[in-house]
């Protein structure tokens, strides 16, 4: 698929999630405050646009929504700054991070890796992005999750371990931010399960309302 933002239409690139970023939800999983920033990936095959559908993955049986706001890198760089890690943004919006919470329980105590969990099929669905303008404060992002209809969680970017900014600039650190890049930033307390026919919403004053079918 091809990113929305306003009337462009951008090539994704890669996927960088961070995982532990809310202490709330940290606690509701019964971990540790991570000291640096927990990342991993999904290939970039994994989005599906709002209005899409997410198929229930046939190799786990509790599947989660985690939503998130999500960064779409906008320019090639390695920002080290505040402000160069603000104008590496292309646009921002609200994402899903899917994971299969069963499959990674039982990595997780293995420490093997997470694809299965993560980075499966359709486990990375994310709205249309907007412009990052001069009025939009990256420390107050608030957003909301539903399912059916119901609120399940309530987040605000104020919550967050490691701020947008140090995010950008700890991968920048470590790999060079190319235009087409996604940054889903962390998931606050309220994850829970979905089955079949579950409808999944996401939204924000700031972004708008997008929605997914379980299928
Ligand atoms: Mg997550």
């Amino acid at each position: 698929m091809k990113l929305s933002l306003g009337t462009e239409q951008i090539t994704p690139c890669r996927i960088f999630c961070v995982g532990m970023n809310y202490v709330e939800h940290i606690r509701e999983l019964k971990n540790e405050i991570p000291a640096s920033p927990v990342i991993f990936m999904k290939p970039a095959t994994s989005l599906v646009p709002s209005g899409g559908s997410v198929v229930f993955p046939s190799h786990g049986t509790e599947l989660h929504y985690e939503t998130e706001v999500v960064v779409l890198i906008g320019r090639e760089g390695r920002p080290q700054t505040p402000q160069e890690a603000r104008a590496a943004i292309g646009g921002l919006s609200l994402g899903l991070d899917m994971t299969l919470r069963d499959v990674q329980q039982a990595l997780r105590p293995t420490g093997k890796p997470w694809e299965l969990c993560k980075a499966f099929e359709n486990s990375a669905p994310v709205g249309d992005f907007v412009p990052l303008t001069p009025s939009l404060d990256l420390a107050s992002l608030p957003f909301t999750g539903a399912v059916n209809g119901v609120v399940r969680q309530q987040g605000n970017t104020s919550d967050l371990v490691f701020s947008i900014s140090t995010l950008i600039q700890y991968l920048a650190g470590i790999w060079t931010l190319r235009p087409g890049d996604l940054i889903y930033t962390g998931t606050p307390v309220g994850v829970g399960p979905v089955k079949k026919g579950d409808r999944l919403a996401v939204e924000a004053p700031w972004c708008g309302r997008f929605e997914w079918l379980i299928a």
